[in-house]
């Protein structure tokens, strides 16, 4: 059941802290854009969250995300990994399509994009924890990989994403993924979930993705 109060309230709970995180790191707010992660929940909630102001949100999957979106006024990033067969679909829908982690996808982005006459925005997924479960470029491979998915996608290429490593303390690794954008030149960092998203904005995150913040508990891990 969607509750619009509730979501809009917690829209605005999130959006407070983001300011006071902001302020605390001498950052300007407006520099940071809030990626609600509506996953799992239905479109209703995400009709409430635009309701309440918000524009930009984040699916995991791709068929999921077909069932709410386009919505005129909002845009859309795919943040989960991403299957070379759901390429082309994801390119028709996505305005970022956040988790490029291999030479296969980009293929498949590529070939996708020229079919279709639209490429969304990229930003390459790095597995900062070299976590043997996690999506995401390895680290020792994440320089010439950026370099590569550069020269190929130029400015369509706009960042880095990370999911860090649970139950520790995620601001090494949110400070290493900013340290590698800013050592390419790439102005998005996303990165921040519900639980750590003020350290990442301490880190200089651009993107912050919250889901259960705004729109409760999820039934099922996706
Ligand atoms: C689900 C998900 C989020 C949001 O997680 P919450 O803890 O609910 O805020 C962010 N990023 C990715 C990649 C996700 O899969």
């Amino acid at each position: 059941m969607t509750d619009p109060s509730a979501i809009a309230a917690n829209l605005g709970t999130v959006r407070a802290h983001i300011a006071a995180a902001a302020r605390k790191a001498g950052r300007d707010p407006a520099e940071i854009t809030l990626i609600a992660v509506s996953k799992t929940h239905p479109k209703d909630a995400v009709l409430a969250a635009m309701a309440a102001g918000q524009t930009v949100f984040g699916e995991n999957r791709v068929q999921e995300a077909e069932e709410k979106f386009p919505l005129p006024g909002a845009k859309l990033h795919l943040i989960g990994g991403l299957q070379t067969n759901k390429a082309a679909q994801a390119v028709r829908l996505a305005d970022s399509i956040d988790s490029l982690d291999r030479v296969k996808l980009a293929d498949a982005i590529e070939h996708a994009a020229q079919a279709e006459g639209r490429l969304p925005e990229l930003l390459v997924q790095v597995n900062i924890g070299d976590e043997p479960q996690k999506s995401g470029v390895p680290t020792a491979e994440a320089d010439a990989f950026i370099r590569a998915m550069r020269a190929r996608f130029k400015e369509k290429l706009t960042g880095l994403m990370c999911i860090p490593p649970v139950e520790v303390d995620p601001l090494p690794y949110f400070k290493r993924l900013a340290a590698m954008a800013d050592e390419h030149g790439l102005a998005v960092r996303s990165m921040g979930m519900s639980a750590d998203y003020e350290a990442a904005i301490a880190a200089g995150a651009t993107h912050i993705r919250v889901g259960t913040a705004i729109f409760g508990a999820r039934e099922a891990p996706v």
